[in-house]
């Protein structure tokens, strides 16, 4: 494919008048600052904050809340993981005091098994016992049953989440059509299939190779580090009582993977409107493939005013992007901060040799496979390769999804990298559903570092050598099958345990970090899909070029800088 093969930049050819310097800060910037912004007050004013008082308290499953301290009256109390207040603390903080209102779940687990018990018998401090009435009970100061946590922090985060989930509302509302749209163009005007067929086997092919290189980086790293074996019993036990809960949920939704020649057969959507409406990323790409091949066969130009209209739409979508873009610094503000402010540091300290060893392998990951990619595949300079990803970065480590992204993405690659529309919207879509390299990395990690808890170090039962090729074929379809949003690598994890035998409640013990890896894992993914962009735009013979700060503020019609200055132009219609 040339360059004139594949729709390119109009805005761009036909260039842009030389604009005055844009004065103002770069968007990246705002966006670098939000983040600051929001790991600063995250620290400061989160829920974990040291500065605020930790009055509140988080039960797990695990705790157990008696009348009396020490006493052995259970409480009304259903269980489950629940906020409660601290209303005292007595023997040098062994037992905590603390205050709850009563739900319909508690009165009912309360009378099971004595149903003639009158609600008053399920009184405490003189309560009523109704829904809603507020109960005190003692409970041990255990870690494994109670955290603290600022209720101060907790409110300023219920009352600030609603600007990140807005920025994320913004941009995923673009995802769809403009896969869609831009895809449906990009095909129609291609119009030879023996290209598509050749950048569609390449892409498979290159990310196909790109996740075992992950696997491979992920799987020695955890032999050679064996995280695993520095995790002390208390701090193991302490994991598994927290998060089994939040874990049992997860790996459920997991179970039940159907085969390979249903999923085969599911991308092709019976309902392509369903597919549009639900956003299932493979079937709106194989409806899209499909159409805009199909409008290649229509004979006299027929086609033509279809195309058209989707171009003209898959423009205004764009515009979409850049309006989300607009209140992106304070978006990732605030996601930042309800992430930094929610994350425990003692479980960062317990955790923290695995963290690092997963932080590695994506490193290694990025200068390695990408690196060379980047240097030798797409022939741009590393350094300067990156900085032009930055926008997408930034974002995709912000919001833990990639799918979300996607929008930006492909806006750093068609703007700043140059490459033709034609195949961003067909590497873009694909590598942002199956392409996920940081998060395979991470799954092989975590699976052996599990492993290395539960089972022993040699002999009978141990991890062997099959074994870790099991985990690097499952890990391999366990990330193609993972969604591009928060925490779906920690879910598919369980097929990947299942696989190899490792026990599955396992997961609980990493649930706790495991926010904070997604966002790298993420990043890692954006960059993985955006060197693909750029290598397979380069097999294709497209001419790459690095768009300087410089010129983004100097074009407004490319890049992320000025792209609204214009300010907005009515557009006539024919009636009054
Ligand atoms: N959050 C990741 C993504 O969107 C997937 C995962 O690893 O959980 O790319």
């Amino acid at each position: 494919m040339s360059d004139g093969d594949v729709p390119t930049k109009k805005s761009k050819a036909e260039g842009s008048p030389p604009a005055k310097k844009k004065k103002g800060m770069a968007l990246y910037t705002k966006i670098l600052i939000g983040m600051a912004v929001g790991v600063g007050l995250g620290l400061l004013f989160g829920p974990n904050s040291f500065l605020l008082p930790q009055s509140g308290v988080t039960l797990t499953p695990a705790a157990q809340i008696v009348l009396e301290k020490g006493g052995e009256t259970v409480a009304p109390w259903s269980g489950g993981v629940r906020m409660a207040r601290i209303v005292e603390e007595a023997d040098d903080g062994q037992w905590l005091k603390v205050q709850w209102t009563l739900t319909a779940p508690d009165l009912l687990k309360a009378r099971k098994g004595k149903p003639d018990s009158a609600p008053a018998s399920l009184t405490a401090d003189g309560n009523p016992a109704q829904v809603g009435a507020v109960l005190k009970g003692w409970v041990k100061n255990d870690p494994g049953a109670a955290t603290r946590y600022a209720p101060i922090g907790q409110t300023i985060v219920d009352w600030t989440e609603w600007i990140g989930l807005l920025f994320l509302a913004m941009i995923k509302m673009v995802v769809v059509p403009l896969v869609f749209l831009s895809l449906v163009v990009g095909v129609a005007s291609l119009g030879d299939f023996r290209k598509l067929g050749r950048l569609g086997g390449r892409t498979i092919g290159y990310f196909l190779g790109t996740t075992l290189m992950a696997l491979t980086i992920g799987v020695l790293l955890a032999n050679i580090f064996q995280p695993g074996r520095v995790l002390s019993a208390e701090d193991k036990a302490r994991m598994l009582a927290s998060y089994s809960s939040g874990a049992g949920d997860k790996i459920t939704s997991a179970a039940n993977a159907p085969s390979f020649v249903d999923q085969l057969i599911s991308i092709v959507p019976t309902n392509p409107v369903n597919a549009l409406a639900s956003g299932d990323m493979l079937q709106v790409i194989f409806f899209a493939l499909m159409l805009g091949i199909a409008l290649t066969f229509l004979k006299n130009n027929r086609a033509q005013l279809v195309v058209d209209v989707f171009d003209r739409l898959n423009e205004a979508v764009v515009m979409l992007v850049h309006m989300a873009m607009y209140i992106a610094p304070f978006g990732v503000a605030a996601l930042l901060f309800k992430v930094v402010g929610s994350t425990g540091l003692s479980v960062l300290f317990a955790l923290g040799y695995y963290a690092l060893v997963v932080l590695l392998g994506l490193g290694l990951h990025v200068a390695i496979t990408y690196g060379l990619t980047i240097r030798f595949g797409a022939r741009l300079p590393v350094i300067k390769f990156l900085g032009a990803i930055k926008e997408a970065l930034l974002v995709a480590f912000s919001t833990s999804s990639s799918s979300a992204t996607l929008p930006v993405t492909k806006e750093c690659c068609e703007d700043n990298l140059n490459v033709s529309p034609g195949v961003t919207s067909f590497v873009l879509p694909l590598g942002a559903t199956v392409n996920m390299d940081g998060t395979a990395l991470y799954q092989g990690v975590a699976a052996i570092f599990i492993a290395q808890i539960y089972l022993p170090e040699s002999g009978p039962g141990a991890l062997t050598i099959m074994d870790q090729v099991t985990i690097v074929g499952s890990a391999t379809l366990a990330s193609v099958g993972a969604a591009g949003v928060p925490g779906a690598g920690m879910i598919t994890l369980a097929l990947v345990l299942t696989a190899v035998g490792i026990p599955v409640e396992g997961i609980a013990l990493i649930l706790g970090v495991d926010r904070i890896l997604d966002m790298f894992r993420t990043a890692t993914n954006v960059a993985g899909d955006s060197t693909a962009t750029a290598f397979m735009a380069r097999l294709e013979g497209e001419d790459l070029r690095i768009m300087s700060d410089e010129e983004d503020a100097a074009n407004p019609d490319a890049g992320f800088e000025g792209r609204l200055a214009a300010g907005p132009h009515p557009v006539p219609t024919d009636h009054e």
